[in-house]
Formats: C-alpha cells, sequence, structure tokens
C-alpha cells in the first residue's frame, strides 16, 4: 500500500499544473516550477502582459525556460510503469518469483520431513540398539556371575568335604586317643596293684591295644590346587562360550575382548602355533597352512636335519618357549593313539627315547582308543570325563608346570610339576596310522568361531 501512496505522489509531482498530465518534454522556469514545453509555450501565446509563472504568477523579462532531460527520462519511466504492458509484465515476474520461491519452500519442507524422519529413525535404533547391548551385557555378566557362584561353589564344596573328612579323621584319631587313655590307666592300675590282683585278671589284658583307627588316604592338596590353577581367565571364558550362542557377533566381539584381557594379563590365549616340518619325522605329512599333520605309512623324500625326528613320528611345533605363560589347543578328534605335550629343545632326536620327564618330555598319550596317560615316573593312568577330542595344555615356564585340559569344557586332566628347561617346545606324536585306524591327522587348533 506504501507503494502505491509512492507512486500517486510521485505521479503528481510530474504532473504539469496546466495540463494535468504527466509532464511532455518539461522544462523548467527561472522560479524553478516545471510545465510541459508546448503548454507554458501556449500559455505565454495566451498571455497579453508579457512571461509569467502560471504558479507562482512571478513575472519574467523573457520567454526563457531551461529544458529539464532528468525530469523528462523520469517522467518517461513513470509513464512505461503505468503502462498495462508493463503491469502485466511485473506481475507475470513477481508470480514467477513467487513460484520458484513456493516450490524451493516446499523442497526444502520435504527435505526438513526427511531429516527429521532419520532424527526419528536414528533415535529409534539407537534406543532399540541400547536396549538390545545392554540385555547382551546383562546376560553376559549374569553368566559370568554364575560361572563364578559355581566355581566357588565347587572350590567351597570340595574344600569343605576334604575338611569335614580331615575333621571326621582327627575326631576319630581323639576317639582312639581317649580309648587308649583309658586303657593305659587301667594297666597302670593294674600295674601298681600287682600283688593285690590275680593272674588271671592279668594274662586277660591282651599285650596290644585294642584300638584301631583306620588309616586315611592322605590329602591330595596338589591336586586340589591343580584343578583349580591354570590359565583361569581362559578357562572361564571357554566355559561362558557354551552358555553363548555363536554367530551372534556379540561372541565375535567377545572373543576379541577375551583375547585381549587375556593378553593383557600375560596369560596366553591359544597360541597361533604351526608345526615344524624341519623337525619332522620323514612319514609325517601336512595341510598346506602347517596346522594339520598325518602319519602316512612310508617315508617321504625330506632334507637331513639334526632337527630331525628320525625313530619316533614326532614333530615340534614351530615356536619354542623360554619364558612366559603359554597356552595352545591340538585337535585328536576320535585318533585311536598319540602322544603330545611338551619337549625341551635338547631332547635325543636321533634315539628312540621313553616320554618321561627325566628325558625332558612331559606329555599326555592315549593307548588302545581309550586308555590315557601321563607319562610321568611312573605313568599315570587318568580317567578324563568323556574321551577329549581336543587337548590344550597350558606351559608356565616361571612356575615350571605343564597342565593339560580337556579343551571341551576345560577340564583339568594332569599337572606336571618341577618341569625344567632352557626352551621347551610343544610336542606332537602322530603314532603310526596302522592301516585306516589311526589315519585321522592331528590339528592345532587356532582359536575361532
Ligand atoms: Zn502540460
Ligand atoms: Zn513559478
Amino acid at each position: 500500500m506504501a507503494g502505491r501512496s509512492q507512486d500517486r505522489s510521485l505521479r503528481e509531482e510530474l504532473t504539469c499544473a496546466i495540463c494535468c498530465e504527466l509532464f511532455s518534454e518539461p522544462v523548467m522556469l527561472d522560479c524553478m516550477h516545471h510545465f510541459c514545453r508546448g503548454c507554458i509555450q501556449e500559455y505565454w501565446d495566451r498571455c497579453a502582459h508579457g512571461p509569467s509563472c502560471p504558479q507562482c504568477r512571478r513575472k519574467f523579462p523573457s520567454r526563457a525556460f531551461r529544458t529539464h532531460y532528468l525530469l523528462s527520462g523520469l517522467v518517461d519511466k513513470v509513464r512505461r510503469c503505468g503502462s498495462e504492458e508493463h503491469q502485466h509484465k511485473m506481475q507475470k515476474h513477481l508470480e514467477d518469483a513467487l513460484q520458484a520461491r513456493q516450490k524451493e519452500m516446499e523442497n526444502l519442507l520435504q527435505r526438513k520431513r526427511l531429516v527429521q524422519e532419520d532424527i526419528c529413525s536414528l533415535t529409534k535404533v539407537s534406543g532399540e540398539l541400547n536396549f538390545k547391548i545392554r540385555a547382551e551385557f546383562a546376560r553376559l555378566h549374569q553368566i559370568l556371575e554364575e560361572e563364578e557362584r559355581t566355581v566357588l561353589a565347587e572350590l567351597g564344596e570340595k574344600g569343605e568335604q576334604s575338611l569335614a573328612q580331615l575333621h571326621r579323621h582327627v575326631g576319630q584319631l581323639e576317639e582312639g586317643m581317649a580309648v587308649l587313655q583309658r586303657d593305659i590307666e587301667h594297666v597302670k592300675q593294674t600295674l601298681s596293684r600287682m600283688e593285690d590282683v590275680s593272674l588271671l585278671e592279668v594274662e586277660s589284658l591282651d599285650i596290644r591295644p585294642s584300638v584301631h583307627v583306620e588309616t586315611q588316604p592322605a590329602l591330595d592338596l596338589q591336586h586340589y590346587r591343580d584343578s583349580h590353577s591354570g590359565p583361569l581367565q581362559y578357562i572361564f571364558w571357554r566355559q561362558m562360550l557354551r552358555s553363548i550362542c555363536p554367530g551372534e557377533h556379540i561372541a565375535v566381539r567377545w572373543v576379541w575382548w577375551a583375547r585381549a584381557a587375556l593378553q593383557r594379563e600375560s596369560t596366553a590365549a591359544p597360541a597361533p602355533l604351526t608345526f615344524d616340518p624341519e623337525s619332522a619325522h620323514p612319514n609325517l605329512v601336512f595341510s598346506r597352512d602347517l596346522t594339520a599333520v598325518t602319519e602316512r605309512n612310508r617315508a617321504q623324500p625330506v632334507p637331513i636335519s639334526p632337527q630331525r625326528f628320525r625313530q619316533c613320528v614326532n614333530v615340534l611345533g614351530s615356536q619354542a618357549f623360554d619364558s612366559g605363560r603359554h597356552y595352545w589347543e591340538v585337535w585328536v578328534g576320535s585318533k585311536t593313539k598319540w602322544d603330545l605335550g611338551v619337549a625341551a629343545d635338547t631332547v635325543d632326536r636321533a634315539a628312540k627315547v621313553k616320554l618321561c620327564p627325566e628325558n625332558g618330555y612331559w606329555t599326555l598319550r592315549l593307548r588302545n582308543r581309550t586308555e590315557y596317560w601321563a607319562t610321568a615316573t611312573p605313568w599315570v593312568r587318568l580317567t578324563p570325563r568323556q574321551p577329549p577330542q581336543k587337548v590344550g595344555v597350558f606351559l608356565d615356564c616361571q612356575e615350571g608346570t605343564v597342565t593339560f585340559f580337556d579343551a571341551g569344557d576345560m577340564s583339568h586332566l594332569f599337572t606336571f610339576h618341577q618341569v625344567s628347561a632352557q626352551r621347551y617346545c610343544p610336542f606332537f606324536s602322530t603314532c603310526f596310522s596302522d592301516g585306516r585306524d589311526n589315519v585321522e591327522p592331528m590339528r592345532l587348533c587356532h582359536l575361532a568361531l
């Protein structure tokens, strides 16, 4: 509206006071008033008393005026703007501008809607994931706490049982001592009254004490300790793993977490071992990645090496250890016989040597499909809960121990103590294949789900 009134006032300014139209060829008189050239000339023509201004009545000595080009241009412009064509053009221009802006506004609105939808979706998904992850961790915490309770309860129960047994034994010994004490008193009394006592009474006293307390088996404190030692975090993690659904990627993350945690604790998670073919008996054949070995009943053409076992179908791991704690797992599946464990790197490889700690071997062996032995001196027959398909070997160089586990459930199988060598090598023997009977390869397991 302001624009319209401005237009109107401008139009009035540019209107000739004589013809009341927009100036045509505007001229300015000395009194600074403007008129159309034609109008003022015509006015002066009709004026009898000499030239004067029709507006302010000022008289002039001559008919002088100045052409006002600037005003002329302005008038032209106002005239053009006032034309219908110009109005149409302007309207069209404004309508187009409006339409373009409305279109752009719609576009921005649409984009804003999409971004807002994204915000909603992101918030929703983030909340769902947060909930899910917290639930998974809650489950892991729960499993871990349950595991802790179970392990501590088991430890407590075994301890209680042993304690109760020991207390019972103390009770039995004390009872026996009380009976003996009474006997001693009786014998002493009889002795002090020798002259009053009848011979019959003396003869009725047995020379041997009437008390006999059963000897109880000695407390196996070492076994109690061994069955609750080893790479504990790894053992508990393996037990946890049974409660975790594999294939859930959280489990894979968990593996990395566990591995990282184990490495932080400097307790070795399963070492990525391979076999060392240079140490292998010529009958042994390896997979390309050196993680599987089988016995082929005949010698392969292999280079001669002092490292090579020549009598028994043995092979060592590619890595030797002189410090730290190391754990690896060996798949024996349903092989009918095998030996595995740790060997000193100085063992005699040319001779046929008995596997025992004195010769630098700390091993477990299977014979006749079902007989498990620890090759201590003398051998110890083992009775695993179930035939282990995967055996875990834990070497602790500082403690000087080699411990074996059924890697399926991490149940303890056997521990060698006072293990001593400069360097230790993982040791394996496939034993002879015996036709097809024991041909199944022995494998080194790399930790993977
Ligand atoms: Zn005029
Ligand atoms: Zn004037």
